[in-house]
């Protein structure tokens, strides 16, 4: 099953980046994220054994993950894949250090895919039919966070759907 580590937004700032993602598609078309789709991803795990899952999701259920806010200021796009997304300005530090620490266990559980450079962001529009933000007001949200999900992703025709298998405790 394919798998990936991510945080989910709270109700709230699911609609709010919901509104975000309609104003863009308004602008730039392509594939609007749904909302309950819409997610930060801090670790990519790629395809897991059913037997590996169930490890992960006892780790998961074991993490100690600091509380954090993070702040959304800043429109981005990822020109190849035609990905528009909503992130910061400045790489957020407790978010760099928590992907961090995620993928120092991840490591020794024999997974390879840190990327080389972690750019957090929330994935708005795929396959946009253009890029540009300039027109589109700033954004300025709060994303306050708690605990990690593990979810397995699940692609069908209209796109990837996700299920959540496991949460960090609340500390
Ligand atoms: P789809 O691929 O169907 O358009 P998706 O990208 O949301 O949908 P997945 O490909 O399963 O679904 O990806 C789940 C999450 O992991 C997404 O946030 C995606 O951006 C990220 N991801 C996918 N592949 C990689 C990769 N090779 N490296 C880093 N992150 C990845
Ligand atoms: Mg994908």
């Amino acid at each position: 099953m394919r798998l990936f580590l991510a945080l989910m937004p709270p109700p709230a700032l699911r609609r709010r980046l919901g509104e975000l993602a309609e104003r863009a598609h308004a602008r730039c078309g392509g594939r609007r994220v749904p909302d309950d789709s819409l997610h930060l991803t801090l670790a990519f795990l790629g395809e897991v054994s059913e037997e590996r899952a169930e490890e992960l999701s006892t780790w998961v259920e074991g993490l100690d993950v600091p509380e954090g806010k993070w702040r959304l200021d800043a429109w981005g796009a990822f020109r190849r894949p035609g990905i528009l997304w909503v992130g910061s300005q400045m790489p957020d530090r407790a978010l760099v250090n928590l992907q961090a620490s995620l993928w120092r266990d991840l490591e020794p559980q024999g997974f390879t895919g840190r990327p080389s450079r972690f750019i957090p962001h929330v994935t708005l529009l795929r396959r946009a039919r253009r890029l540009e933000t300039a027109g589109l007001s700033p954004p300025d949200l709060a994303w306050p966070y708690r605990r990690v999900a593990l979810l397995r992703s699940f692609t069908d025709q209209d796109g990837a759907r996700y299920q959540t298998l496991a949460r960090s405790p609340l500390s």
